[in-house]
């Protein structure tokens, strides 16, 4: 049967020169784990003797000399150095001296400082040395007394603060609980140990991670997860290219390939393996005690390939190093291989005595994942001897031992605990990436922010200026209706809707304006009415009417020149206006008027309407028998009498006043009652026109 790396350092036993893997480990655990990146709650330390013991870890002086200077350290101390730094330095000198086999005095040490911690208080001076103590017991070999221990290290250590503390006992607990087949167990503290290394960013931390992952792979071949365990070890080993720990790593990467081929019944590649790696670890003292494990496997591996004699001649001189190493479990393995060779080449008595002795021996000591394979051989060999009935009693109990270490439960549980370790190691490697990469991500972000602002700056200006432009043009367009309905108002307030023509309010604003000019002005006034119209409208209704007003209004404007006004001054009352008028053509205008008006009659949709009108007119300059100007509302008043005259005699004539022949004021009332007296009277001159028949 072939042996596992890991599970052989479980058995060592002190003095063993593989003593110094587990001091590896603690090399491990020193030098920048005492400087964590997070410095709160940590103990106080003596910072100065915390790095001597750092280097030491690291130096390559011997044991003794190892301890002379921690001596020395102790001997220097201040009685006032900090607790933790003392418990330190005393956990280290307890182990030197078992190494150099001074038992009792290593244990009265421990107890010592384990007193020392107590007084102080401090979580991780008592998980140090709790810690401590399961590593004694573990180099002891004493498991099931190591594995009682963890209880007093795993109180402490979950107050515990400081990384290389956590590392170290969440490490020597996972190794315990891995050799007593509770792999889930010790996953859990793989990953707090993982968890310390996390913490801590210097040159160590890639030999930190790499020892995790050997050991996890481990945990994953041990339950048959090859694949994991592969996957986990090429992990380790690009870590190990990459930080340069080729001569650190590389014999217990590749001794971990070999199980795993062999594991997987690929003999050739294990046999491969392993003779490189005896090649390269035979003169190399670091890794001797790696050496009668590697020819025991060799020698197994001869045997599943039926090649006995080679078999015994590897397993001859792993036996002898073994013996010289005092390495008791491997011997033990050993010998029990060359008894099954003896076996396979017909010594059954001899090679099943030896078989049978180890067996024995190794029941409840070894670990199960251990044992179960030796029973598996013991029970071929017992077959092989014809021993039946042993055979099968053998093999029920492996079959029970089997079922114990690949229960279905608790391989559930070592997968959930290895997706959560997966992901914590994936976390860290994101994490730094992540690092990485923040800076040129936020540079880049600046940039899109930058850019994003200045496209939203275009966008928002190219909006506004539409915006303007439309708000510009609206704008334009409300203008021109304004000034288009102002216009219209004004033209309102002074044109006539019906006629289109001037009406009396802006004809009154225009003669208020022109008074001075006007009185002496050759300008004429003629106001003229429809005859009865009320008859009109009577007869042909409103809207004819309207017609007649519309028909009128075009005629008068029509034999008007431009400079003369056509006014609508009042229902069907019109005045005009006419500039420059001299008084031998005034009669004559307004005789053609009357003929244009009486003419012909107005077409409206329903009827022809004959029309007559009156006038009245009168011209500028006028005044009084005194010579007095008369002013234009005064010559109205005169024209619109002049105009009731005519009404009076007949209507469809026209009644002009030439003169005034007596003082306007007096005039007034004579003119008010009767136009017609006041001519007979010689008050007023006039001239009657009349219109066509
Ligand atoms: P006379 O010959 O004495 O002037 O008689 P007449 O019927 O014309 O009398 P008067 O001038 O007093 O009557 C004017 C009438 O004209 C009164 C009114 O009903 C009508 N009228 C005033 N404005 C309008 C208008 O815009 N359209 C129409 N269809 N009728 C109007
Ligand atoms: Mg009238
Ligand atoms: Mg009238």
């Amino acid at each position: 049967m072939y042996a596992f790396y890991w599970q052989l350092t479980d058995y060592r036993v002190i003095f063993c020169s593989v003593v110094k893997l587990l001091f590896g480990l603690l090399l491990i655990m020193g030098g920048g784990l005492a400087h964590a990146q997070q410095t709160e709650d940590l103990p106080a330390m003596d910072q100065a003797i915390e790095k001597t013991l750092d280097d030491l870890l690291s130096s390559a002086g011997s044991e003794s000399e190892m301890l002379a200077a921690m001596e020395q350290l102790q001997a220097k101390m201040k009685p006032d150095a900090p607790a933790m730094t003392r418990v330190r330095l005393q956990s280290y000198m307890a182990l030197s001296h078992a190494y150099l086999g001074r038992e009792d005095y290593a244990y009265q040490l421990l107890d010592e400082t384990q007193q020392l911690a107590q007084q102080s208080g401090l979580a991780d001076a008592l998980a140090e040395v709790a810690a401590t103590r399961i590593l004694f017991k573990t180099i002891e070999g004493k498991l099931t007394e190591a594995y009682t221990l963890i209880n007093d290290a795993q109180m402490p250590l979950e107050q515990a603060r400081l990384p290389r503390v956590r590392y170290f006992a969440h490490n020597l607990i996972a190794n315990v609980y891995q050799a007593k087949n509770l792999p889930e167990r010790a996953l859990e503290h793989l990953i707090a140990a993982a968890t310390a290394v996390d913490e801590t960013a210097d040159e160590r931390t890639p030999i930190r991670r790499i020892f995790l992952k050997l050991r996890v792979a481990d945990i994953y071949q041990k339950q048959t997860q090859y694949a994991a365990a592969l996957s986990e070890i090429e992990e380790a080993e690009q870590l190990m290219h990459s930080a340069g720990l080729t001569a650190m790593y590389a014999p217990e990467i590749a001794f971990q390939r070999a199980v795993i081929a062999t594991s997987q019944g690929n003999y050739d590649r294990a046999f491969e393996i392993y003779t490189q790696l005896e090649r390269d670890i035979q003169n190399d003292p670091q890794w001797a005690s790696l050496e009668p494990t590697v020819l025991n496997n060799l020698g197994d591996l001869a045997i599943r390939t039926e090649r006995y004699e080679t078999g015994i001649a590897v397993l001859q001189d792993a036996l002898q190093i073994a013996r010289q190493q005092g390495d008791v479990i491997t011997e033990q393995m050993i010998r029990f291989n060359l008894g099954f060779i003896d076996v396979h080449l017909g010594k059954f008595e001899q090679g099943l005595a030896t078989m049978s002795e180890i067996v024995s021996g190794a029941r409840g000591e070894w670990i199960s994942s251990s044992f179960e394979p030796m029973l598996g051989e013991y029970a071929q060999a017992l077959e092989m001897a014809g021993r039946h009935r042993e055979s099968n009693g053998i093999l029920l109990e492996q079959r029970d031992l089997r079922e114990q270490i690949f229960d279905t439960e608790l391989q559930k549980n070592v997968t959930e605990l290895q997706n959560l370790y997966d992901s914590k190691d994936k976390a860290q490697q994101i994490e730094l990436l992540q690092q990485q990469n923040q800076l040129s991500d936020q540079l880049l972000r600046n940039e899109r922010q930058r850019q994003l602002i200045l496209t939203l700056g275009v966008v928002v200006a190219a909006l506004l200026s539409v915006l303007a432009f439309y708000l510009y043009r609206s704008a334009q367009r409300s203008n021109k209706a304004l000034v288009f309905a102002n216009a219209q108002l004004a033209d309102q307030s002074v044109r006539d809707p019906l006629t289109g023509l001037l009406n009396r309010r802006a004809m009154q604003q225009e003669l208020q304006r022109q008074a001075q000019e006007l009185a002496d002005s050759n300008d004429a006034m003629v106001l003229l009415d429809i005859d009865h119209f009320k008859r009109i409208n009577d007869r042909h209704g409103h809207n004819a009417g309207d017609d007649v007003i519309r028909t009128i209004a075009r005629r008068l404007s029509e034999i008007c020149r431009d400079e003369d006004k056509v006014i609508r001054w009042g229902g069907e009352e019109f005045l005009i206006y006419l500039h420059n008028t001299s008084k031998e053509a005034l009669p004559r205008f307004v005789l053609r008027m009357l003929k244009t008006i009486a003419s012909d009659p107005v077409q409206t949709e329903r009827a022809e309407i004959g029309v007559t009108a009156t006038a009245g007119f009168i011209s500028y300059p006028f005044t009084d028998s005194r010579q007095q100007t008369i002013d234009w509302e005064a010559t109205l008043q005169l024209v619109d009498k002049a105009l009731y005259a005519g009404k009076v005699h007949g209507r469809n004539q026209a009644w002009g006043i030439t003169s005034l022949n007596l003082p306007y004021a007096e005039a007034d009332k004579v003119l008010d009652t009767d136009l017609a007296r006041a001519i007979d009277a010689n008050y007023v001159s006039a001239v009657t026109l009349h219109g066509p028949e």
